[in-house]
């Protein structure tokens, strides 16, 4: 590429704008109800705005240790050891960052170097791909079983080389809604034993899991919490996703490494939020009684699906719901999505744009973190289909 006499090669060639970016501004200009982008419609508990106002107004508006405000990175750790029974280090072990987006890509430039090989199960979120490129590794991509989601432990396996320097996994997972189950953990604990892989666990919907199971963290297996970055997201967890405040939870020769990188890349993350945030965690229901809140809006919707020709995917966690979209329409994903925006007035994610080669099987994405009634009258939209 060149601009006048200026020519540049670019790091990420094949990188345009975001799926989410393009599917909220169609959703805006036509006036739909926008089930694309995941965040939620509603605002956060007014209680953590007022505790970063309480913040703020007591001073707390400059530069947080690097590794994170203490008191923040104790009740993280104290949670980890309450929920996963492993005892990560405050001081050494705990990192907070600007999102897991931020986490993931330092975790990534930290440990990567030029060549190594990174294994991704695909479909997968959207960053993995390009952070591993930035560090110059080589994304390996394995797929999860079409259908229904499930790692598929021989791929895993063919796919390890010398050469393999990380697998990244996420569970929850956008965009299945899939769960990983504890066997399913030890499996990779078992394929991961004796090999010099490091595991990074995207963990952000930990705390979305439905129908009385719980989330399985790499924490909770000791084979796979010591070489894994834990990340979570206090984004999801407290429906405040613009303030881009997340965690990474490793071991401190890990974490060791990953500060050098976070410390030339954002340094530290904001000063208030992380003050309110240790003081709105000391209280574990919003986020022990998160399951619940999401399986309700999974079920609202799921129930104003039921008449339509989707067929509804299982949702286990997260708060995304995937549906097939074959008996309503043989458009590809990307373009349904596009004309369910334009034409029916409610916008959705194609599974597609989380495969490298588009892979398309007619699997759509819809975000039911929203209110009641947006997600009522999504379904009244859907309801002729
Ligand atoms: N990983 C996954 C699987 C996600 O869905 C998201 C949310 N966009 C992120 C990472 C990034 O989280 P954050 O907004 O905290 O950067
Ligand atoms: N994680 C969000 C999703 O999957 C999107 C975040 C973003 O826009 N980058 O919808």
């Amino acid at each position: 590429m060149s601009y006048k006499n200026i020519s540049l090669t670019s790091k990420l060639p094949n990188v345009g704008t975001t799926i989410f970016t393009v599917m909220s501004a169609l959703a805006a200009e036509k006036n739909a109800v926008n089930l694309g982008q995941g965040f939620p419609d509603f605002d956060c508990d007014p209680e953590l705005v007022n505790a970063v106002t309480r913040a703020m107004q007591s001073g707390f508006n400059q530069y947080p240790p690097m590794a994170g405000v203490p008191a923040l990175r104790e009740v993280v750790a104290s949670k980890i050891s309450v929920l996963y029974a492993h005892d990560y280090s405050a001081m050494t072990e705990i990192t907070i960052t600007a999102g897991a987006t931020q986490a993931i890509l330092t975790a990534i430039l930290a440990v990567v170097h030029a060549g190594d090989e990174v294994i991704v199960l695909e479909p997968c979120y959207d960053s993995y791909v390009p952070n591993i490129e930035l560090a110059g590794g080589m994304p390996v991509r394995v797929p999860l079983t079409p259908g229904t989601f499930r790692p598929d432990f021989d791929r895993i396996a063919a796919a390890l080389t010398p050469k393999t320097r990380a697998i990244i996994i996420n569970s929850p997972h956008n965009p299945s809604g899939t769960v990983w189950t504890a066997l399913e953990m030890q499996q990779l604990e078992t394929l991961l034993t004796s090999t010099n892989v490091l595991l990074i666990s995207d963990e952000v919907y930990e705390h979305m899991v439905f129908d009385g199971h719980s989330h399985q963290s790499a924490a909770s297996y000791p084979g796979l919490a010591e070489r894994a970055f834990v990340v979570s997201s206090f984004g999801k967890t407290f429906h405040v996703t613009g303030w881009k405040v997340g965690y990474v939870a490793a071991p401190a020769f890990l974490s060791h490494e990953f500060r050098k990188v976070h410390q030339f890349n954002v340094f530290t993350v904001n000063t208030p939020m992380q003050h309110a945030l240790a003081h709105y965690m000391c209280n574990p229901a919003p986020y022990s009684t998160l399951s619940n809140f999401y399986q309700a809006k999974r079920d609202l919707f799921r129930a104003g699906l039921a008449q339509t020709r989707f067929k509804l995917l299982p949702c286990e966690g997260s708060y995304f719901q995937s549906v097939d979209t074959s008996e309503v329409s043989p458009l590809s994903e990307a373009d349904f999505c596009k004309w369910l925006t334009t034409e029916v007035g409610v916008a959705a994610i194609p599974t597609s744009a989380f495969y490298g080669d588009g892979f398309d099987h007619h699997v759509i994405r819809f975000c039911f973190a929203k209110k009641n009634e947006t997600l009522e009258k999504a379904s009244t939209r859907l309801s002729t289909l």
